[in-house]
């Protein structure tokens, strides 16, 4: 069967799986057209850049090559092009594509600027994760086979932050027992490919065999809800206003700063209920302290102790000038900070 001839089936059938929702049936490429369709179909996602890497006995080849998402729909040729690509590098070598676009042609987390799905990679022999994957709810929009485990993807109407989308990758993980892969740069297997892990007597073949029949996106409130871990991953802290390392402020621990400043307690979860969103009455707390810094995933602040200083105060969290030394004081008496005429050049060059 040709590729056009096999995808011309799998138009047909619609590729709607069965009521039980395997797709092991359909031809491979045909699979992987529609895997690609699927996963980076989101209008969100066009004009990204899909990192295809493969990885040898020496080394991984990360960016290797990008493929460009076009507008949805795909016309014909980039998808055959896409499989045929794909298709070519897995005979050969371990075949990876990044989860989620890249803004630009690159292997970085940064360049992810938008997440249209969430993942999980259920490892066979964690001997765990299969079996509550089997059992999770919502059902996966998505199930591929790896040849060692399996990787379920959950297909988001509305794009998250990717930020976000690896809090709540970790939150799946943790329900399922499962690797934590959540992070935006990760790469996985693609279908139609081959595991060619020296560990295998032969290569094993990399397929889709699960989708969700019936429901195009899965329904993400219902991810949210689930309980983190006792370590949910940490964000990213955005530099503060003064780049130095001399600060004393800066070495007051957020754990103690935070309930301080905010006036109110932190949780044995260290979750704080934001001050900041929703007239300040949140329920649950969304405000997550880590040791160097602060995010709420909510309404997405984040920073260190001057910023946190600077919203409660009312400020917009980017104290400057006359305002920051000001800010800078008053944090001084509150921690009863005694500054060195090193620690104090650091305001002084504000
Ligand atoms: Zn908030």
């Amino acid at each position: 069967m040709t590729l056009a001839a096999a995808m011309a089936a799998g138009r047909e059938a619609g590729l709607l799986p069965e009521a039980n929702g395997d797709v092991r049936h359909h031809p491979r490429p045909v699979r992987l057209a529609f895997f690609l369709a699927r996963l980076y179909g989101h209008p969100a996602n066009a004009g990204h850049h899909i990192e295809v890497c493969r990885k040898t006995t020496v080394g991984w080849e990360r960016g290797w090559q990008h493929l460009q998402v076009p507008e949805p729909p795909w016309p014909q040729d980039v998808v055959e092009a896409a499989v045929d690509l794909l298709i070519g590098v897995g005979e050969t070598h371990d075949c990876y594509v990044g989860v989620l676009p890249r803004a630009q042609p690159s292997s970085l987390g940064r360049d992810v600027q938008v997440a249209c799905c969430l993942w999980a990679d259920c490892d066979l022999k964690s001997g765990e994760a299969v079996p509550r994957l089997r059992a999770f709810r919502p059902r996966p929009s998505m199930v591929v086979d790896s040849g060692g485990g399996r990787h379920a993807y959950w297909l988001l109407e509305q794009p998250l932050d990717p930020h976000e989308a690896q809090l709540l990758n970790a939150r799946i993980a943790h329900a399922l027992s499962s690797d934590r892969v959540g992070d935006p740069q990760r790469v996985l297997r693609p279908p139609a490919t081959f595991n060619h892990k020296p560990c295998y007597p032969r290569p094993r073949p990399v397929d889709l065999v699960y989708v969700n029949p019936g429901q195009a996106w899965a329904p993400v409130e219902a991810l949210r809800a689930l309980p983190d871990p006792p370590d949910p991953p940490r964000p990213p802290v955005p530099p503060s206003p003064i780049g130095d390392r001399d600060d004393p402020l800066k070495a007051i621990p957020a754990p103690v700063y935070v309930p301080a400043l905010a006036g109110r307690e932190m949780g044995r979860d260290r979750k704080v209920r934001c001050p900041f969103h929703g007239g300040g009455r949140e329920r649950t707390p969304s405000l997550h302290v880590y040791d160097d810094g602060w995010k709420c995933w909510s309404c997405d602040r984040a920073g260190g102790i001057y910023q946190l200083a600077d919203l409660a105060d009312g400020g917009d969290g980017q104290p400057r000038g006359e305002r920051f030394l000001e800010l800078q004081r008053r944090l001084d008496d509150l921690f009863s900070v005694r500054r060195t005429p090193k620690s104090a050049a650091a305001g002084a060059r504000r």
